[in-house]
Order: structure tokens, then C-alpha cells, then sequence
């Protein structure tokens, strides 16, 4: 097996040969590898080789892309395919395609390669090294024959990398255990799914349904296996596992098991599994931490069953709201039936006696998956949140006089719709005119983003000039002055449009939060674990709202994000991570534990 120290100490000709097969046909990435040399840990040395290649010209990236076999293809048939390939592609079965997958596969080939000019590059050992089915191969195939040449490009680059790191992962002979129980786990716990949605395979969650109720059951049997002291489901549904340590102070960590509607498997979830196997690590090793540490499944955060979100860590912090009790459900359950048929109290006093004091607290930290692009652009397993987006939203009504599309003049209308238009273009403007350092390696200042996502002319017709216009905005900052002067500059906007075209507008407040910035001694101890692996700190924002952001009134909190594969898409079916990211966001996890 070939190990760090031999790689680092092998001369420059010997470090390129003891990596041959890597990187298919492609010696030039590990000689310019070289120089970086001594590798901290195989992370430094995979995140290196990619670097490597996200420098180099556009076309040596297309001649390594170019240097792979089509899949399922003639070097497949005429058995000319290196041995790495050859294993990766008969590991996916490719090599036992029926005539008619086959055929289908030679067709997306052919299409792929007039559309792009390259062949498809697809890791098929896939997210857990094991191989992907033909059928998820052949989906994927056609998905990514839709997209754009440039996406796609660089899809191919990130591909090969996937490829890279199992390919080193056996040279090294590394398996990562700890990121595969992870995976393992969420994978299992995606079988529990509402009714509706279990049926087409779609993974739906929502507060109190039979598969919410089966979730808390299996996470609070796994946690009992791990070896926590003391295991809990809480009045409102939390579970709560407790690993005593021989201290006084407490460490609060853990993330949500809801999911939205045809959701991801570890947008939330990740965050309760990563500390968990944590404690079976620790458990197994007989050891205790200087203080107790407190895993929480939170029961609820998405809002998707109730018009509450937050449920869970909310409660946490004493912000429950009595009012949510009576609150119905689309099929006309309150939330208060929900609960007692779930065999849950439905008390205010329960629910109010599950408010953590936070004098007891050493803070609270979440890892969450990242649910943007950014990571995954940048090759980068982990990232550290810098602060919580402070948001406001707003549903509004712009009136104007809805007339003839064919006899009113041009300059004599008043357009509701275009006032509007006009309005989109602004706050797209707007928003973006704060520089986006994300992704840039820059130090965030402050990020602003806005958007309108309803937009509606009620009533409209084809030849009649719109009278109406009903509208969305949600407006959010990395800090709270961000946040209000870009939500006072859209304001004044909107008044000079309306004023200019005369026109009459409403505005109606849904929602506003305050920005959660990561407490910096917490987020400095994310950095240092980052830095301990031999991976590039890179710091951001984070653009969604998290349990973290509750937890934030009440005490210290800092967050790390580990990256989405598929562009780092989330609140969707193909949200992705892999066991590899797994294993270093739980080595992240005991580094955070073991540092303090
Ligand atoms: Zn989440």
C-alpha cells in the first residue's frame, strides 16, 4: 500500500509513477502536484491534484477529459480499457448491460459527444464507491445531455476527481468507515416517507406523520447502539441523546429530521448522524469528554405540515408560540391533535419546560450540508459559515388600471406588470452590486441577495393591459444593515416606479430575521479543524436558515457546511454528498470535540 510518507519523501519522477492511473492518461497533474509537497493527509493531497487542474488551460482540462473511455463503449467491447477503468465500469455492472441498455447507452454517447464534443465522464463507483445502478447511470446520462456546455465541462472535471479520490483511496488502501455509517444511515433513515410520496420513491417528512414518528424511533434506537447515557423524544418530538462527560458545561449540538416536500436525504439529518457516530467512536474507545455532550434530532424546522417553522430548536430558546397549537394543517388537524396522537402531551407547561438554560452551555454547532454551489466549484469538502443571512419578506400589490391592449397608447397606460418588471431588474441589480466575495477566496463583507419568486397578474387576459400585480419579495443580507439597505433602497425604487407611472402599491411584511455571525471563537474552532486536515479554510455565508439561527438568541453558535454534489442542489431528490466528504466532516467533528 502506498503511504503519505513514501509519496512525500519519492523523487520527483517516483511521486509521479507511485500516482500513475489516477488521473487517466494525464502524468502532467501529478508532476505540477509535486511541488506542494510535504501532504498533511490524503485531503491535502486529493484537494492538490484538483487544484491542479482547476489552474491549468481550458485545453488541457478538455484533453484530460478527453483522455477517458466512453462509457459502456468500444474500448469497453474491444477490452482496450486501462485496469482502472475496466474495474470502475465492471463494478457498476456496465459490463452486464442488456442489449436494450446498451443500445440506449450508445445512443446518449453519441448525442453527448455531437452536443459537447467529449465523452460523458461519470464517477459510476458513485457517492459510495460501491457502483452505481444502470438504470440511476442512464438517468443521469440523459439529465446532464441537457445542460449547458459550460456546466457541463466543468461537471466533467469534478467527475474525475471523484474518480481520482476512489482511485486513491485504493492505492492507499483507505476506507472511509466513519463517512460510510454516515451515509449508510441517512440512507436508511430515507425509507420513512409520507403517504403520497413513499409510493414514487420521493422522500417527503413533514411534523408528526407516521414516517416523522418512525424517523424519531430509529434515530433514537441508533443513538441508544452508539452509546449515549441517556436517550429522550421530547414533548415536542425532539430525540435527544446524552453523552455524560466529567464535567459541569455542555456542548448542544444536532440539526433537523423533517424534510420538505420530495426533499434530499441530508439536508438536516447530516447533522444529527455526524455527531452520533462521533459518540460511538468515543463510546468504543471508553472515553469522556470534559463535558456532556447533547445531540439534538430536531423535530421540526422546514415548516411544511404547519405555518410554523423552527419548531424544534425553537422551543429550545423558550420561543414557542401558544398560538401554534390551534394551527391546522391542510387537512384541517391542529397541530395540538397531531401531537396528542402521536402520544405527545400537547401542553404549553411541557413544551415550555424543554427551554435549555443557557448558563449551562459551552454554545451550540451545527454542520449542515452547504445546499449551494459554492463548495463544489471550488473542490472544497468543508467550509465555515461566517453568519446566518438576516432576511425580510414581503407580499405585495401593485394597482394600476387595467384597459384596452389595442386602443390605449403607449404613453397613456398604466401597467402594473411592467411596473413590476421594472422592479425585478432593480433588485436583481441591486443585490448583485454588493460584490459577491463567495467562491472568490475573499474575506465576506456583506453579501446581499433578492428575489422575487411569485409574480401573478390575477385575471389577466391576452388583450388587456395588466391592472393588477401580485408579488413576492425576500430580501437577505449576511448582516442586518446590508439587509435594510438593500430592503430601503428596493422600497424607494418601488415609490419612483409607482410614482413615475402612477400607480398604487402595498406592501405587507411576512417575515423578518435578524443575521446570526458565527460566535468567532466558534467559528475559529471550525477553522483550526479545516487547517488540522490539511484543507484551505475557505469562510462564507450562509444563504438558508438553520436550527443554528434559533439557538443564536440564546448562545454562542458557529456552523460547518460540507459540500453537495449536483452543483450542491438541495430541497431536491438529487441532493448528494459523498462518504469520502462524510468521513472528513466527522473528522472535523472529533477534532472541534477533541480541541476543546
Ligand atoms: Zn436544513
Amino acid at each position: 500500500m502506498l503511504t503519505l510518507t513514501t509519496l512525500n519523501n519519492a523523487s520527483p519522477q517516483d511521486f509521479v509513477s507511485l500516482l500513475d492511473g489516477t488521473y487517466e492518461h494525464s502524468p502532467w497533474i501529478a508532476e505540477r502536484a509535486a511541488a506542494a509537497r510535504p501532504f498533511q493527509s490524503l485531503a491535502h493531497l486529493k484537494h492538490e491534484l484538483a487544484r491542479v487542474v482547476r489552474e491549468a488551460a481550458p485545453d488541457e482540462q478538455l484533453g484530460l477529459i478527453r483522455a477517458h473511455p466512453e462509457l459502456a463503449g468500444k474500448a469497453m467491447v474491444s477490452k482496450s480499457l486501462t485496469a482502472e477503468s475496466t474495474n470502475e465500469q465492471s463494478k457498476a455492472g456496465l459490463t452486464d448491460c442488456t442489449p436494450e441498455e446498451f443500445a440506449r447507452i450508445q445512443q446518449l454517447n453519441a448525442d453527448y459527444n455531437a452536443k459537447f464534443g467529449w465523452p460523458f465522464i461519470l464517477a459510476v463507483r458513485g457517492p459510495r464507491g460501491q457502483g452505481l445502478p444502470r438504470a440511476e447511470i442512464i438517468t443521469t446520462f440523459a439529465r446532464r445531455l441537457a445542460g449547458h456546455p459550460d456546466f457541463e465541462r466543468a461537471e466533467c472535471l469534478r467527475n474525475i476527481h471523484r474518480i481520482a479520490e476512489i482511485r486513491l483511496n485504493d492505492k492507499f488502501g483507505v476506507t472511509p468507515t466513519l463517512g460510510d455509517q454516515v451515509w449508510d444511515w441517512a440512507e436508511a433513515l430515507a425509507v420513512h416517507s409520507d403517504p403520497g410520496f413513499k409510493e414514487q420513491g420521493q422522500l417527503t417528512v413533514t411534523y408528526l406523520t407516521e414516517a416523522h414518528l418512525a424517523c424519531a424511533a430509529q434515530l433514537r434506537q441508533w443513538m441508544l447502539e452508539c452509546g449515549f447515557d441517556e436517550v429522550t423524544v421530547d414533548a415536542l418530538g425532539n430525540v435527544v441523546g446524552d453523552y455524560h462527560g466529567t464535567g459541569d458545561k455542555r456542548l448542544l449540538t444536532g440539526s433537523h429530521y423533517d424534510t420538505v416536500r420530495n426533499g434530499g436525504k441530508y439536508d438536516g439529518r447530516l447533522g444529527i448522524l455526524v455527531p452520533m457516530v462521533c459518540v460511538r467512536e468515543l463510546k468504543r474507545q471508553g472515553r469522556r469528554l470534559p463535558f456532556d455532550l447533547e445531540v439534538v434530532g430536531f423535530a421540526e424546522e422546514e415548516g411544511q405540515r404547519f405555518k410554523a417553522t423552527f419548531l424544534g430548536s425553537g422551543a429550545l430558546i423558550g420561543r414557542f408560540k401558544p398560538a401554534w397549537l390551534d394551527e391546522l394543517d391542510a387537512e384541517g388537524v391542529s397541530m395540538r391533535k397531531a401531537m396528542l396522537a402521536a402520544g405527545l402531551p400537547a401542553n404549553l407547561e411541557s413544551i415550555n419546560a424543554l427551554q435549555r438554560d443557557p448558563a449551562r452551555y459551552l454554545g451550540f454547532v451545527e454542520v449542515h450540508i452547504e445546499q449551494g454551489p459554492v463548495l463544489n466549484e471550488m473542490d472544497l469538502p468543508l467550509g465555515v459559515v461566517t453568519s446566518i443571512n438576516g432576511n425580510v419578506r414581503y407580499l405585495c400589490e401593485v394597482t394600476g388600471m387595467a384597459s384596452h391592449a389595442g386602443t390605449t397608447p403607449m404613453d397613456r397606460r398604466r401597467d402594473a406588470a411592467a411596473a413590476v418588471a421594472e422592479l425585478i431588474l432593480y433588485v436583481e441589480r441591486r443585490a448583485g452590486s454588493v460584490p459577491d466575495v463567495v467562491g472568490k477566496g475573499l474575506e465576506p463583507s456583506a453579501v446581499t441577495v433578492g428575489t422575487v419568486g411569485m409574480l401573478q397578474v390575477p385575471a389577466g387576459s391576452i388583450n388587456v393591459i395588466p391592472g393588477r400585480c401580485l408579488f413576492s419579495l425576500d430580501l437577505r443580507a449576511t448582516t442586518n444593515e446590508a439587509r435594510d439597505a438593500l430592503d430601503a433602497d428596493v422600497q424607494a425604487e418601488l415609490r419612483r416606479i409607482c410614482e413615475r407611472r402612477g400607480l398604487h402599491w402595498t406592501l405587507t411584511q411576512t417575515e423578518s430575521a435578524s443575521a446570526a455571525p458565527s460566535d468567532p471563537a466558534w467559528q475559529q474552532r471550525w477553522e483550526a479543524v479545516v487547517v488540522g486536515l490539511g484543507l484551505p479554510v475557505h469562510r462564507m455565508p450562509s444563504g438558508a436558515g438553520h436550527d443554528a439561527m434559533k439557538l443564536h438568541e440564546a448562545m454562542p453558535q458557529a456552523m460547518l457546511f460540507l459540500r453537495g454534489a449536483n452543483s450542491g442542489i438541495s430541497h431536491n431528490p438529487l441532493e448528494s454528498i459523498t462518504n469520502d466528504d462524510a468521513q472528513l466532516c466527522v473528522q472535523a467533528f472529533q477534532g472541534l470535540l477533541e480541541s476543546l
